[in-house]
């Protein structure tokens, strides 16, 4: 007999958590890893907040509370959701739950049978992609190209759309691209839903990175476009524009009264509740003045250090990389270095049997990791269906500019080091995360 069920097999999983343990390996020989790996704001959660967690536990609120979420988190979602997207909702439609990540596996537990399909952006947050193989739904990624800045247009939706659909997932702005939609290209995206998607189709909304947005620009949520709300599952919470992912506090906003009631059963079978006073601090996050300009502050900042690694990459030869225009991360494409280095030949040159679970970035990601001492993210972690070919890694900015200038400064040298990448290869080892 088997150990593990079946359904273990399909589980995918968020590299990001992984990488901690090849972090450690290199460092273990020596090596100071600058880690440009990171998906969390490098700033502390605001001192009011803490202040307020720390008053309610002493106040004792330190019980189980509504499944739901307590009414006065969901109240301040209800009337924060009115404020940045015009639209009333009751708080009986808001799920409070812990973190933005659980509402996407209560989303496809919620709508997705098997052999449905799921369109998702690729590259996109891993744990879309997770989920639908998970339960055995029909995985179908919406390949965000760039060319296109990393956005994708009505046309391209439109074309993946089938009877079969059950669920579209749209991330603004976008882990790991930073490509942001733009409210003409939501308007006609939402026209391409009305015309072509069956009313019961969800829109799953992942706008965790809302309040990161450069340039001058705000965030628009699809939810906004008018005949969207009854449609969309908005998602986000605190962890990053708050600096509070070690909270895990977030919530989902429903169409329906009905649904937010399968998603606060959810939470009675999986968690039972949010902690109360994570919920009473993270009303304080969106109600304290204050906060509005810590928040704009930390923006400023990924502005600037998107800013700098978008020009020092690009003076890197063979090193390409779009303006994001939002989130904490750059996504260059490496082809030409992947090229140069020898990595494309090196990649086809390995057996099958290691080949499916790496790819060439995947190799310069480690090359990089091991022999430079950089930690990234390769392609490949950010939805592996239809990523060959595709030669990309993404950077986060959350460090300080000290390390992220000798992190480009490390990632210049190893772009030129083809013997070193040689060396590296012929040693068999590191091909992929984890190996
Ligand atoms: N969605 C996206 C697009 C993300 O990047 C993340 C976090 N990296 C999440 C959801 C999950 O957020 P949380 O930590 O609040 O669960």
């Amino acid at each position: 007999m088997e150990l593990f069920a079946e359904r273990i097999g399909k589980l995918g999983t968020e590299s990001a958590f992984k990488m901690g343990d090849d972090i450690r390996r290199c460092e273990e020989t020596g090596v100071d890893v600058i880690r440009l790996n990171l998906g969390e704001p490098d700033f502390s959660s605001p001192e009011n907040v803490n202040e307020m967690a720390v008053r309610e536990i002493r106040n004792g609120n330190t019980h189980y509370t509504d499944p739901q979420g307590v009414p006065s988190f969901r109240q301040s979602i209800a009337k924060q959701v009115m404020r940045t997207r015009g639209i009333a909702v009751d708080p009986a439609q808001v799920v409070a739950t812990t973190g933005a990540k659980p509402p996407i596996s209560y989303s496809m537990m919620a709508y997705v049978n098997p052999g449905d399909e799921v369109i998702y952006p690729s590259p996109g947050f891993p744990i879309y992609e997770s989920w639908v193989t998970f339960l055995g739904a029909k995985p179908v990624p919406l390949h965000l190209e760039e060319e296109k800045d990393f956005r994708f247009n009505a046309a391209d939706l439109e074309k993946l759309i089938s009877a079969n659909t059950k669920l579209l997932i749209i991330n603004s702005p976008s882990n790991p691209t930073g490509g942001v939609l733009t409210e003409d290209g939501l308007n006609d995206i939402a026209g391409v839903i009305k015309t072509k998607a069956d009313p019961t189709i969800r829109i799953f909304s992942d706008e965790i990175y809302e309040d990161i947005i450069f340039d001058g620009r705000s965030h628009r949520s699809i939810m906004s476009v008018p005949g969207m709300a009854k449609r969309t599952v908005m998602v986000s919470g605190h962890s990053k524009s708050y600096a509070m992912t070690g909270w895990r506090l977030g919530y989902a906003v429903l169409p329906t009264i009905e649904e937010a009631l399968i998603f606060r059963q959810f939470n009675i079978n999986v968690i039972s509740c949010v902690p109360p006073f994570i919920q009473e601090a993270g009303k304080a996050a969106l109600e304290n003045e204050e906060n509005c300009e810590i928040v704009a502050s930390m923006t400023r900042e990924f502005e600037r250090r998107r800013n700098f690694m978008v020009d020092a990459l690009n003076e890197i030869e063979g090193i390409r990389c779009v303006m994001p225009e939002g989130a904490f991360y750059v996504f260059p494409n490496i082809g030409d270095v992947c090229e140069r280095l020898g990595i494309i030949d090196a990649f086809e040159s390995l057996s099958e049997y290691v080949k499916v679970n790496t790819s060439p970035a995947s190799l310069f990601q480690m090359f990089l990791l091991y022999r430079h001492g950089v930690a990234t993210m390769d392609r490949r972690s950010f939805g592996a269906i239809g990523s060959e070919g595709k030669h990309y890694l993404r950077l986060s900015t959350a460090t300080s500019m000290e390390l992220l200038e000798e992190g480009i400064r490390r990632i210049d040298a190893a772009s030129k080091d083809t013997r070193g990448f040689r060396e590296f290869f012929s040693q068999g080892q590191h091909f992929y995360l984890g190996a």
